[in-house]
Formats: C-alpha cells, sequence, structure tokens
C-alpha cells in the first residue's frame, strides 16, 4: 500500500483491511514514499516521523507491516523500483496487489514504465465515496504490454472512511481543531507529543 502517510489515519486502515479480505490478501504491507515524483516541489513531514506514525498504527495487527523500502532509497519513489524489489524478494509465484488512492491510479500512465507496472502487479484503487468510477477506466490503456487487458488487473474499492484526508488532519493539528478520532489513539499521541504539524514549524525532507 503505497502513499505519503502524512500522517497515517483511520481511513488509511480501513482500506487496508478492506482490501486484505475481498482480495484475500497474505499481508498488507505499507510502503511510506519518500519523494512521490510527481511532487517534487511539495515538502513532507520527515521521512522518520511518517514511518513511526505507520509503524505505532499497525501495532497488534499480524496482517499489516510496513517497508522503509523507498525511504532508503535513493533518488525519486518510482513505484516500478518498488515492486520489482518487492519480486525479488518474494520470488516470481508471488502474486502483488499495489493499492493507493484512485486519484494516484488516474495518472498510472504518467508513471515510469506504465506497461511493466500493469503487467507485474494488480492495482486497487481506494476511492472516497462519489468517486467517478468511469475516469479510472479512461484512464487506463486497452491492453498491457504482455496482450492483456489492463482493466482486468486494476479494481476498485470504495472506501467511505476516506472521508478523512491527511491533509485536513494537518490542518485541523495545525489550528488546534480536533482530529484525535480520525487517527489511531498512538498516532494522535505521537501527533500531540512532537507538535508535527504546528504552523512555523520546519517541515521535513520532502
Ligand atoms: P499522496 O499524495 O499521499 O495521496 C494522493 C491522494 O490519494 C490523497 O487524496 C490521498 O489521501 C490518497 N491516498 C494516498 N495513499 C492512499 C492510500 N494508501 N489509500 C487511500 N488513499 C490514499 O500520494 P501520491 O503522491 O499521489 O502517491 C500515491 C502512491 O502512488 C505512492 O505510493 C506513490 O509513490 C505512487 N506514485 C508513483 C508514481 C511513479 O511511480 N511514477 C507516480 C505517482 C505516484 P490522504 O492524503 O488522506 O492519504
Amino acid at each position: 500500500m503505497g502513499g505519503t502517510f502524512d500522517p497515517i489515519h483511520i481511513g488509511h486502515l480501513v482500506a487496508a483491511d478492506e482490501a486484505r479480505c475481498q482480495f484475500r490478501l497474505d499481508k498488507v504491507v505499507f510502503v511510506p514514499s519518500a519523494r512521490p515524483p510527481h511532487k517534487t516541489g511539495v515538502r513532507h513531514s520527515p521521512a522518520a516521523d511518517r514511518l513511526q506514525m505507520v509503524r505505532i498504527a499497525i501495532r497488534g495487527n499480524p496482517f499489516l507491516d510496513v517497508s522503509d523500502v523507498e525511504l532508503k532509497r535513493e533518488g525519486l519513489s518510482y513505484t516500478i523500483d518498488t515492486l520489482r524489489h518487492l519480486r525479488e524478494v518474494h520470488g516470481a509465484s508471488v502474486e502483488l496487489f499495489f493499492i493507493t488512492g484512485a486519484d494516484a491510479i488516474l495518472e498510472i500512465l504518467t508513471w515510469k514504465d506504465p506497461d511493466e507496472l500493469l503487467a507485474e502487479s494488480a492495482f486497487i484503487a481506494a476511492t472516497r465515496p462519489g468517486f467517478p468510477l468511469a475516469s479510472l477506466r479512461d484512464a487506463l490503456p486497452e491492453k498491457t504490454s504482455k496482450g492483456a487487458d489492463a482493466l482486468d488487473n486494476v479494481y476498485s474499492m470504495e472506501i467511505p472512511a476516506l472521508a478523512i484526508s491527511s491533509t485536513d488532519i494537518r490542518e485541523r493539528a495545525a489550528s488546534g481543531r480536533p482530529y484525535r478520532y480520525m487517527v489511531p489513539e498512538g498516532v494522535w499521541e505521537y501527533i500531540e507529543a512532537s507538535g508535527l504539524y504546528l504552523k512555523g514549524e520546519p517541515r521535513g525532507d520532502g
């Protein structure tokens, strides 16, 4: 499951759990991105904070895991590099599903090596309620480079809890409005103790 997770929130966890159940996944691995390729001008909170918040959020759930592979890699966080890494580690027979927000998947054709991406892994687009699914279909090629129907490998999953968003949580934390129950308790404590999103605090490492 890819994203910046700045911060991880209940919507991400509900989406991970739903995907695990719907697609009978053995495990969902959160992969915080270090430098998302499409957002080179955007600054994120330090990688160490985002990683720690994910660790806190998934604590106690044996079906959830976190990988720092993108945080350790130099340069931009291309999904294809992550999928190749996962293939190398887990072997050719493992079935991979890349889960992320539908807005990101809409732009998949502009990602690095889109043909290989669509051939290498299935994709699960987590949508907020009301998301126009037709736009997802329009954004995909008809065939992958291996000749398969691209749509056969891209799934969507409506997650009402994704009405919660990281942007809104950051704004709430910065302006003293409530967000406590939008994140796991430990993540709320972490944000409060660190002052991560307080206005005027230096933002992180992009
Ligand atoms: P982002 O800035 O964190 O999120 C964009 C939108 O999608 C936000 O509305 C976000 O909501 C939602 N979202 C993000 N991750 C989600 C998740 N796991 N489940 C549900 N909703 C999620 O992320 P991004 O930069 O668009 O990238 C998303 C993923 O796609 C990352 O893993 C990134 O590396 C990958 N990507 C790869 C390429 C490439 O390989 N060239 C290009 C673009 C993106 P919240 O803010 O509430 O999370």
